[in-house]
């Protein structure tokens, strides 16, 4: 079965559709035809459509995605900085669950620091409060393009 090949307009591959949706994106203006399968289908209207192959959109199309929390993520959002010393590129960055995992702490954005090798120890498998250190920041969700997906 033939398939249309969408691309943005970057010409990077934004995804593959059946040809039957192709045909009815091209129909609708909705997407430029670049290149044509050869096969061509007969319209109710008694006219024969050629089956795009590839084709491009018309406006771009940015994605926005949720990025997870991933180590590099987190290092990316708190900016390579200790959260509670404030110490930039510390020789030991490391990952701090503000509530430890072992008290139900996830691995969420909302739950996940960056920390110094020296925080971390000193914090242990406690929070902030119980270890009575103040996080620089609130952590939040990180969203958008800067992130690794
Ligand atoms: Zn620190």
């Amino acid at each position: 079965m033939e398939t249309t090949l969408i691309l943005n307009m970057d010409y990077s591959i934004l995804t593959k559709l059946s040809w039957q949706k192709g045909i009815t994106l091209m129909l609708k203006g909705a997407i430029i035809p670049i290149e044509f399968h050869e096969r061509r289908i007969l319209g109710a209207n008694g006219e024969y459509y050629p089956l795009p192959k590839v084709a491009m959109v018309k406006k771009f199309i940015l994605f926005t995605y949720k990025a997870g929390p991933s180590r590099r993520n987190i290092f990316l959002r708190d900016d390579y900085t200790c959260q509670y010393c404030g110490i930039k590129n510390p020789d030991k960055l490391t990952l701090d669950h503000v509530k430890p995992k072992w008290q139900g702490g996830k691995d969420t954005w909302e739950n996940l620091v960056c920390a110094c090798f020296k925080c971390n120890s000193k914090k242990g498998g406690r929070t902030p409060e119980e270890a009575n250190m103040t996080l620089l920041n609130q952590p939040k969700e990180g969203g958008g393009r800067q992130y690794y997906r």
